[in-house]
């Protein structure tokens, strides 16, 4: 009979140990960077009760009408999802845990989403995202700190240049006036839409705007601006905006056409795009959401935030040739088995207690097999401690790598107590 195969699910990817480092290295930048600002990081859980996305992120977008992984909990009848983006459901511990009560909150998270698309490059089912929420300050300097903050993520992650595009969604008022000109546009364009701009002429017209139909460019770049039914303070808000990130010396663009899907989205929104990715270049997005707090059952609280694919932004590395070097390991522990084997294991620990990161060969093998492991796991030292040299209280090291003056270039035997130490040195002088 035909073994059965196991296959992971489609658009769903694995992350193999040797894409380890560059998914630390990019969290940990990030992360450092974040922590910089006063942001903490919250966890919320990778399903909530699907009421949190259809209010949270609205029932007229792509991710609601036709993105979530929804199911019906067989236990008790709970409609549950899978997250498919995490700012409502950060909203949602926020205001269960009243962490809003007399403060304001600087939090970040990084995990996956998922959201039911057509799987190509870029664009997974199952993808990452970091991201961040200000949550209880009107802006626009926090704003601006946000967008201050991504810039320094991709200067220390080196990703290389990335546009910068903002656009405003004024407040509610203003939009729901443009929203009016906008149907009546449409409206006597009719026969020029698309399906997708006829289902949402009169639920989400704004979205129109984001059409990725080339058919429908000219009629949508002729379309009424938003920018054109901004009042007083909403101008105000984007100018002062645009003041500070001049002023923080970071280029960008006002694309008018930029918005988000999402109802409660107002004033700032913006995207970070590269060219470098093909189709899906927008490597983060975010924007200012001040109505959700209180439609997620809050006490009412402004908030701004982003959140960056992970994917995306990693690939985008690739692509400029910022990946981090791979070694998972220092040093490669060979040993006779038996009592040189206990030893291998104990000198392996002394190493460990100074930071060092050792592997020591698994059962028995020739030393000239554990060799080729000891070369092949990226170690920058061989450690031998082998029979004869532990008869005489020492053990071997050799360097497996070719630097230019490095220690133990050549085999070197070394009291075994010292052995610990002697490396860490020689570590340090390799990485000085
Ligand atoms: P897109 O227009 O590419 O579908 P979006 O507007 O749906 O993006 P957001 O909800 O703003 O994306 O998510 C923020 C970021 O998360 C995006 O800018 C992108 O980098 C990343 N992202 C979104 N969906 C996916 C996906 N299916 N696979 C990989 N990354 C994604
Ligand atoms: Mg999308």
């Amino acid at each position: 009979m035909a073994k059965e195969k196991f296959t992971g699910v489609k658009g769903m990817n694995d992350m193999l140990p040797q894409d380890a480092p560059i998914w630390q290295y990019v969290q940990k930048t990030c992360v450092d960077v974040l922590s910089s600002y006063g942001y903490q990081e919250i966890r919320t859980p990778i399903l909530e009760n699907t009421r949190v996305f259809t209010r949270g992120v609205g029932e007229v977008t792509d991710i609601v009408e036709k993105e979530m992984y929804s199911f019906t909990d067989s236990m008790n009848g709970d409609q549950l999802t899978l997250r498919p983006e995490c700012t409502s459901a950060v909203v949602r511990a926020v205001n269960e845990h009243n962490l809003l009560y007399g403060t304001t909150q600087r939090l970040w998270y990084c995990g996956p989403m998922f959201r039911h698309e057509r799987p190509q490059r870029g664009r997974y089912r199952q993808f990452h995202q970091l991201g961040a929420e200000a949550l209880g300050m009107a802006g626009p300097d926090i704003d601006a700190e946000i967008i201050m903050m991504l810039a320094r993520m991709w200067k220390a992650l080196g990703v290389g240049p990335v546009k910068l595009e903002m656009n405003t969604l004024g407040a509610q008022e203003e939009r729901q006036k443009h929203r009016e000109a906008l149907i009546a546009y449409f409206e006597a364009h009719k026969d020029q839409l698309d399906e997708d701009a006829l289902r949402r002429l009169y639920t989400n017209p704004l979205r129109i705007l984001d059409t990725k139909n080339p058919d429908m460019q000219g009629l949508v770049d002729a379309a009424p601006k938003l920018l054109d039914y901004l009042g007083e303070e909403s101008r105000a808000f984007l100018s002062r905006l645009e003041e500070l990130v001049s002023s923080a010396g970071i280029e960008y663009s006002i694309n008018p056409r930029l918005v988000r899907g999402l109802d409660y989205y107002n004033h700032t929104v913006f995207e970070w795009i590269t060219d470098k990715l093909g189709a899906q270049g927008t490597i983060c997005g975010g924007g200012r959401y001040d109505p959700l707090v209180e439609m997620l059952g809050g006490r009412p609280a402004p908030g701004v935030g982003f959140a960056m694919g992970m994917e995306r932004v990693i690939e985008l590395m690739r692509e400029v040739g910022q990946v981090p070097k791979a070694s998972q390991t220092d040093v490669y522990v060979l040993h006779h088995g038996g009592e040189s084997q206990a030893k291998a294991m104990l000198l392996a620990e002394t190493m460990r207690d100074r930071g060092i990161r050792v592997v020591t060969h698994p059962g028995e093998a020739s030393i000239k097999s554990q060799m080729k492991k000891a070369d092949a796991s990226g170690a920058e030292f061989a450690v031998f401690a082998t029979e004869d040299e532990l008869a005489q209280g020492t053990v071997g090291i050799k360097a497996l790598r070719a630097h230019e003056h490095a220690p133990f270039a050549e085999q070197t035997l070394v009291a075994t107590a010292e052995a610990a130490d002697k490396v860490a040195e020689a570590l340090a002088a390799l990485h000085r």
